[in-house]
């Protein structure tokens, strides 16, 4: 049973009112949840009397801050679906979004005035609200719940892939899939009334925002703000006694690496949740040692809500790199082959999903939506294996995968190689259009300071660990790999510089 996504906040409000919803410790701020609730009513009759309707669109362009939790929830108890915006985002790229999901309000913090009126110079019909106009509303606008016939089936949100496999497309998820999404993380990841959840990537993605923000709203547990860097998980984790960290497996990595990791005290760490690419084997063992509470895996996408696997912690000494073996409490998951039949172990296929926080569709895209959403299961385009015990393995995004001479190149494996090459800092490898080959295996590298690397001898290293034709033909030197806000390499963006 789904519900609508501000409720949760309303019955906080009503059912522990004086509990604390939110810390911002950087700008000291606290609400509890009668206040937090209070300010989203404020915010919500302010959009109204600027015309703001039920099915209209507002776009957040707001950090981790409390101003973020007071307009998400202010925008929905209008009526309203949201679009969080990276608050890295160029003027072109919020343009691109504002037209095309025909956003009515953008919320924005103050700071990003001139982005905002750069992105809106064309869009005379865009209201820009600020964060400094949203303080004293309370004062001008009632704070009483709102009583707007709204229906859990509407949409809550569009949120925007990150484009790492095109242009962004946007994701409609209903007030039934994010609360849907929502409980089941908190039951996965057991968050409770009393836990604290610490948010330090950018919630505009749809795995802070839905899973740990709505889904530990859901249960009640406090909100703790900040802005990442390795020193700001440990400091803010032992400061504020957070039990719940969502982060890419790279976050943990450099704060690993921190000379006065061991002063912070974490033992306050019930999970150290991860997503977006799996947890590496090599040091897992120093790395649980590190990070008591134990690491979860999450495995999924926006388009499912973002839905999919969880790796518990127990499984992870001996499957580690693995998504899971089943599908989450609220999830289906089957791994087939072109026919739609369920693979051999062993045998690579594609990740389908189905789950009632699937997407309703990408705006305005009904080919892609067509293709991606087939008989109520999201074709994920993730190929992957199963092994003997049902675990499955992600080999490599169907996309970036390179078939060079007849065969399958899955780059992934190659980029593992690479980064255990000396004197590679990172690398990327893509496909790039052959006369023969149909496509040859391209590897960008980044040496690491001080490095003068020869191709010679890189392929040598590759040749012990690969098999020949995976071993890349071409080498290209470069400064720095690009990457989207989630650390996600941008394959279109390389593929396309080097085929010209
Ligand atoms: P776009 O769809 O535009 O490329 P994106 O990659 O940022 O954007 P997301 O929904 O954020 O889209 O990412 C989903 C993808 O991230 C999955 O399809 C998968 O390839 C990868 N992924 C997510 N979780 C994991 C995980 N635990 N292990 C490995 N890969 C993961």
């Amino acid at each position: 049973m789904g519900e609508l996504v501000h409720r949760l906040l309303e019955r906080n409000a009503s059912k522990y009112p004086r509990a604390l919803a939110v810390r911002w410790p950087q700008g000291d701020v606290s609400l509890n949840w009668f206040q937090l609730n209070a300010e989203a009513n404020s915010l919500a009759r302010y959009l109204q009397a600027r015309g703001f309707k039920p099915n209209d669109r507002a776009a957040l362009l707001v950090s981790n801050r409390p101003e973020f939790m007071v307009a998400y929830f202010g925008i929905l108890k209008a009526g309203g679906t949201v679009t969080p915006l990276n608050i890295k985002f160029t003027a072109s790229e919020i343009a691109y979004i504002l037209q095309d999901s025909e956003i009515s309000v953008i919320i924005y913090e103050d700071n990003l005035r001139s982005v905002v009126e750069e992105a809106t110079k064309g869009l005379p019909h865009v209201i820009a609200v600020s964060t400094r106009e949203m303080s004293g509303l309370m004062e001008k606008y009632e704070c009483h719940n709102l009583d707007l016939p709204l229906n859990p089936s509407s949409l809550a949100e569009i949120l925007y892939t990150s484009g790492t496999t095109g242009k962004p497309k946007g994701v409609m998820l209903t007030h039934n899939a994010v609360t849907l999404v929502a409980i089941m993380m908190a039951y996965e990841a057991d968050i409770y009334f009393g836990d604290r959840c610490l948010h330090l990537m950018p919630l505009t993605h749809s795995a802070p925002l839905n899973l740990i923000l709505v889904g530990g709203t859901w249960a009640g547990a406090t909100h703790v703000l900040g802005s990442f860097t390795p020193q700001a998980l440990l400091e803010l984790t032992d400061q504020e006694k957070t039990t719940h960290f969502f982060g890419a497996p790279v976050a943990y990595n450099l704060a690993a690496k921190l000379p006065n990791f061991s002063r912070y005290d974490l033992t306050s760490a019930k999970r150290w949740i991860y997503g977006g690419a799996p947890m590496p084997r090599a040091g897992l063992d120093t790395m649980m040692k590190l990070f008591p509470g134990g690491f979860m895996g999450v495995y999924g996408l926006t388009e499912a809500g973002p839905n999919g696997t969880a790796l518990h912690p127990h499984e992870h000494p001996r499957f580690a790199g693995s998504i899971g073996c089943r599908g989450s409490v609220t999830a289906e998951i089957k791994v087939v082959n072109a026919g739609g039949q369920e693979v051999a172990p062993g045998e690579v296929g594609e990740i389908i999903i189905k789950t009632p926080s699937n997407m309703v569709g990408y705006l305005n895209r009904p080919r892609e939506t067509a293709e991606t959403l087939v008989n109520g299961w999201i074709y994920t385009g993730d190929l992957a294996e199963r092994d003997e015990y049902g675990y499955i393995w992600i080999k490599d995004r169907k996309k970036d995968m390179i078939i060079t001479g007849g065969v399958n190149v899955y780059p992934k494996e190659v980029e593992d190689v690479l980064s255990l090459c000396p004197g590679v800092a990172d690398a990327a490898v893509v496909g790039i259009p052959h006369p023969d080959w149909g496509e040859t295996v391209m590897a960008v590298v980044v040496p690491m300071p001080g490095h003068q690397l020869q191709p010679e001898e890189i392929r040598q290293f590759c040749r012990q660990h690969l098999a020949d034709y995976k071993v890349p033909r071409i080498f290209q030197f470069t400064d720095v790999i690009p990457r989207n806000a989630s650390g996600k390499i941008l394959k279109h963006v390389i593929r396309e510089k080097y085929s010209r």
